[in-house]
């Protein structure tokens, strides 16, 4: 099953993955980084489509 990873050396917290799939990511405002909060749910939602909101490309889907 694919599961949802960003690097948060790369996140650069601009909140676009949070805002537009709040089911999936969580941006921590103290921190400037998004992390995801239900990288399992690939199939519910769309996660490609997901991943590829990141401008900086932070987000993953890796196999696992
Ligand atoms: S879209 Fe990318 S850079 Fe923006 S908060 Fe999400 S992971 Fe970070």
């Amino acid at each position: 099953m694919r599961k949802l990873v960003i690097d948060n050396d790369e996140c650069i917290g601009c909140g676009t993955c949070a805002e537009l799939y709040p089911e999936l990511f969580e941006l921590n405002e103290d921190e400037g980084k998004a992390y995801v909060i239900a990288g399992d749910k690939c199939g519910a939602s769309d996660c490609e489509e997901a991943a590829g909101t990141c401008p900086v490309e932070a987000i993953t889907l890796e196999e696992g």
